[in-house]
């Protein structure tokens, strides 16, 4: 399109949206998810720029993309990726016209999304202050209530003393999860089931928050028991517009965190997703939400479903979502980031068709045998599980590869469709099977154990799967 300006009356109100083409996107990220997103510019016609930290100068995320910079020279590892000024010195020196943040480093920080804006760039993603009220669990919850959304009952904010948990969990009952109000990643979570335990678990969990997070105000919770963890994939674009793709279901998980997702969700009742995916959009469509996100759900045995938190980016398991779609949803992202409309881009509610079934697989570089424990090095040799309805979405996974022990141990993402859950279980086993991976340890002993599973095949695990089948470590 040759427009600069679109003016929209929709409702009784008007959008002028800007139109602003991105010729080249800076990616603030590494590895996987780095290449996941090059190869999106790339099919665009878009320049692809990667930055890298000293120690990932011979990673290959850095040598897919059109141009590379260095960055964070004398940082730490993980800091090179979190210095905000450099990588917007990075592109206004090289004419950069957008970023794209990937997840993890600093796609949830609000002032890098506004750091970025605030330099003429774009930044592919929601509004600065959708970030940020989205990043703070209680401000989002604040938000679910207002647009009708049902809410685990919990603490109605940040909680600070071990005399206020006692009160919440003597009102509520237990159990209770404690999580850190700003935190993430399934870090600092500890579920409490006696009274005489609340006061000692606070202030671990506190000090856990505290050291990881930099916060160690807590956010109480029940604790949902025997949950599925359902979540719903949005995409908005700048005129309001907010499409679901469905649902994908994460309950395959290790210490609160996913290790196999899938969509759809296994026998879920149509009327309780329905209920799903239309809340997720008046949840969105409450805050002003753009570019892709998701809604995440738990749901108990009896059908009730309960809002847990919104995450305002790209998330590791949306290739799932993809493959039963067919939406790009990397590319989605940048068109609506310039201003184009998802009607203009095909993509209306009612063409969304989900169809099939896809699981995905995180194979990483940890010890199954030694809990799980990352294990580094070279790799020796390397081939991977291919054929039909197989994709690969990785970035160190090939001979002469150095797995380092500085970042996250994800080694390749495997991905099955198929027809329905058994065969893409089917699958998914056939492929992990064909790997063969030396010189460094990974997961797949564990994931075809899980495959191979008939809980699992049948597709009725809930969150204690992993717990309760220690036969799967084995
Ligand atoms: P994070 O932001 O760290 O990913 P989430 O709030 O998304 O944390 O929760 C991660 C996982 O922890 C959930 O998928 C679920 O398995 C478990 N969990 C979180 N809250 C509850 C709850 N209230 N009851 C039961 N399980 C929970």
């Amino acid at each position: 399109p040759s427009r600069t300006h679109l003016n929209l009356t929709l409702g009784c109100r008007q959008y002028s949206i800007e139109y602003k083409p991105i010729r080249s996107v800076l990616v603030a990220n590494r590895g996987e998810i780095a290449v996941r997103v090059f190869r999106a510019c790339n099919e665009l016609g878009i320049k692809s720029v990667a930055i890298y930290s000293k120690e990932d100068r011979a990673h290959i995320h850095r040598l897919k993309a059109d141009e590379s910079y260095l960055v964070g020279e004398g940082l730490p590892p993980v800091a090179a990726y979190l210095n905000i000024p450099e990588i917007i010195k990075i592109c206004k020196d090289h004419g950069i016209d957008a970023v794209h943040p990937g997840y993890g480093f600093l796609s949830e920080r609000s002032d890098f999304a506004q750091a970025v804006i605030d330099a003429g760039l774009t930044f592919i993603g929601p509004h600065p202050n959708v970030v940020q009220q989205m990043g703070d669990k209680v401000a989002a919850r604040e938000a679910a209530i207002a647009a009708g959304v049902p809410i685990v009952p919990g603490t109605d904010g940040p909680v600070s003393t071990k005399e206020e948990a006692v009160e919440f969990c003597a009102k509520h009952g237990l159990p209770v999860i404690f999580k850190a109000a700003y935190g993430g990643g399934g870090r600092g979570m500890r579920v409490v089931r006696k009274m005489e335990e609340v006061e000692e678990n606070f202030q671990r969990a506190h000090s856990e928050a505290e050291s990881a997070f930099g916060n160690g105000a807590l956010f109480i919770e029940k604790f949902i028991e025997r949950p599925r963890h359902i979540e719903v994939q949005l995409l908005g674009d700048k005129a309001g517009n907010v499409v679901h793709l469905y649902e994908r279901d994460c309950s395959v998980q290790r210490r609160h965190q996913k290790v196999v997702e899938m969509a759809p969700a296994p026998h879920l009742d149509l009327k309780i997703r329905d209920a799903m995916t239309s809340m997720a959009v008046k949840l969105a469509k409450h805050v002003g939400y753009e570019n892709a996100g998701t809604v995440e759900f738990l749901c108990d045995a009896s059908g009730n479903f309960y809002f847990i938190e919104v995450n305002a980016r790209l998330q590791v398991e949306h290739t799932v979502t993809e493959e039963i779609t067919g939406v790009d949803l990397v590319q989605s992202q940048i068109r609506v980031a310039e201003g184009i409309t998802l009607p203009e881009l095909g993509i209306t509610q009612e063409k969304i068709q989900p169809s099939g079934f896809a699981i995905q697989c995180r194979v990483t570089t940890e010890d199954p045998a030694k809990n799980f424990q990352p294990d580094t090095g070279r790799i020796e040799v390397f081939r991977s599980g291919e054929g039909m309805g197989i994709r690969l979405d990785g970035a160190s996974g090939f001979t002469g590869a150095i797995i380092s022990p500085y970042y996250d141990s994800l080694l390749v993402k495997v991905i099955a469709h198929s027809k329905d859950l058994p065969s893409a279980c089917a699958k998914m086993e056939r492929a992990l099977r064909e790997f063969r991976v030396r010189g460094v340890k990974t997961n797949i002993p564990f994931l075809v154990n899980v495959l191979g599973n008939q809980k699992f095949i049948n597709g009725s695990v809930d969150t204690y799967f992993i717990d309760e089948n220690p036969q799967l470590f084995k």
